[in-house]
């Protein structure tokens, strides 16, 4: 049999040029993202978001926000504290099961995850990067420890830094239930930082020790738990296609087979995206069954359930749960909007190609630019006063510097939907030409129809 090809991760292209390693520089140039401490050699598994991801970022939070806790009457907000009661993570099963095998070379040093090394390697015992000798498998915890207080180090004070937000969600079941006007089935969403102490923390921000997630969980009664977890399986895939505008051809399920559950979950999908390199988990739609609020009762000594209003019954309710990753949409939300097309030649005869981020409108880090074709002519005095109009209601940028069909692709690379462009008609009838960056289309609308003009196209916008 042939043997299979090695990817490489960082080179694999996808059928629009996407790499990982294009990616990376692309964040880096335009902006989006950055190594964190970079001018101390960076910190590994950590990235700082500069003025384009941190909006990128933010607008696929609000949306993610405004799915959940706008759309569903059902479903509530909450902000837990990163820090929690220790015994949390004993009761969640953390402390006990949150770990990973880790085998280390003992010629290189170099440390690896034993489930991502190839069996073959594994069995042989062999470094994929020196061929020293493996040790065997252990099992380290991937969560972070630290002291609170004016305590040495030593167990004192030990507190953890949420693997997970979900734990905070859990514990406050009883509060919520308590306080607000909910009844079941309903859910309580959160997003927030998480910390993992990741064996091997790769693929730019895919995999890092500190990221984001964004996670619901919705209470539901047992016996009904199946149908929610169709329902919220759909739900959250349509949010991925519809809301976010990733293509669906690069999406899918993925179930997880009984010798792969985790240990509190009936049934589990996954939202796998099409990286470049391999399909990988981008979200969890899970089956937790009774198994946390069961375990935090019997952990704080008092029973965490609900009494149905209308029946009078008492139950622990189940929950399914859907667990994304904000930094790893991001992530995806870049490598899926990625394209580098060839539009013909340039002056010099050779092909031009234009790099071109295809962000969903509601997205895009900038909704529109606005350009002066020329800096004289009172044209940026205009043009500045059609950007102080638009940025009420869009992210609105103006720049009045370099050539114009250079001030468009720098908008298409990063992913800047519409471009207006002032010029000597704008002075004679208030015409501008609105330009599409998909399509290239330019077409003349009236400075005054601009923001209707915009809305509606964000609204109808489908990418090709
Ligand atoms: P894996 O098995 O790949 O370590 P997981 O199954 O433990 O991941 P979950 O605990 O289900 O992941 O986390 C939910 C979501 O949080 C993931 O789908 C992913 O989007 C995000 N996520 C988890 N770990 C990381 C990480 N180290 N860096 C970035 N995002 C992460």
């Amino acid at each position: 049999m042939a043997k299979e090809k090695k990817i490489n991760p960082q080179t694999a292209q996808n059928e629009h040029g996407a790499s990982m390693e294009k990616l990376v520089s692309l964040c880096k140039r335009r902006g989006f993202v950055y190594q964190s401490s970079e001018i101390y050699g960076g910190l590994n598994g950590a990235w700082d978001y500069g003025p384009l991801g941190i909006a990128l970022k933010k607008n696929i939070q609000e949306i993610w926000w405004r799915e959940m806790t706008q759309k569903h009457d059902n479903i509530v907000g909450l902000d837990a504290a990163v820090m929690m009661h220790p015994r949390v993570w004993e009761a969640s099963g953390h402390v006990e099961n949150f770990s990973d095998p880790l085998v280390d070379c003992k010629s290189c040093k170099t440390r690896f995850r034993a489930d991502n090394l190839d069996p073959e390697a594994l069995t042989a015992k062999k470094c994929p990067q020196c061929g020293g000798e493996l040790t065997e498998p252990r099992q380290f915890n991937l969560m972070f420890k630290t002291h609170q207080g004016p305590v040495d180090e030593g167990e004192d004070g030990l507190v953890y830094l949420r693997p997970e937000t979900a734990q905070g969600i859990f514990v406050n079941f009883k509060n919520v239930v308590d306080t607000s006007r909910v009844s079941i089935p309903f859910g309580i969403a959160q997003t927030g930082k998480a910390f993992r102490n990741e064996i091997t923390t790769k693929n730019f921000i895919f995999r890092t020790c500190e990221f984001e997630q964004m996670e619901m969980q919705f209470f539901v009664k047992p016996g009904t738990d199946p149908e929610w977890l169709a329902y919220w399986k759909e739900e959250r895939m349509r949010y991925y296609t519809d809301s976010l505008g990733i293509l669906a051809s690069r999406l899918r399920f993925h179930q997880h087979a009984k010798d792969e559950l985790a240990h509190y979950a009936a049934d589990a999908y996954d939202i796998e995206y099409q990286y470049p390199f391999g399909w990988q988990e981008l979200e969890g739609v899970h089956d937790r069954t009774d198994f946390d609020l069961r375990r935090h009762g019997e952990y704080c000594g008092k029973e965490i359930n609900y009494l149905d209003p209308e029946t009078n019954e008492r139950y622990i309710p189940y929950i399914i749960e859907t667990s994304a990753g904000l930094t790893r949409s991001v992530l995806i939300a870049l490598m899926d909007a990625y394209e580098e097309q060839n539009i013909g030649r340039d002056k010099d005869g050779k092909d031009d190609i234009r790099t071109v981020l295809h962000f969903h409108p509601n997205v895009a880090p900038l909704t529109v630019a606005v350009f002066p074709l020329v800096k004289k002519d009172g044209l940026d005095e205009l043009a500045k006063e059609i950007h102080n109009e638009l940025k009420m209601e869009f992210n609105s940028f103006y720049d009045q510097s370099g050539a114009i069909g250079r001030r468009y692709r720098r908008m298409d690379e990063i992913g800047t939907p519409y471009c207006v462009t002032v010029d000597s008609n704008t002075k004679e009838n208030g015409h501008v030409t609105l330009r599409f960056r998909d399509s290239m289309q330019q077409i003349s609308v009236h400075k005054q129809d601009l923001i209707t003009r915009i809305r509606q196209e964000n609204r109808i916008y489908k990418r090709n």
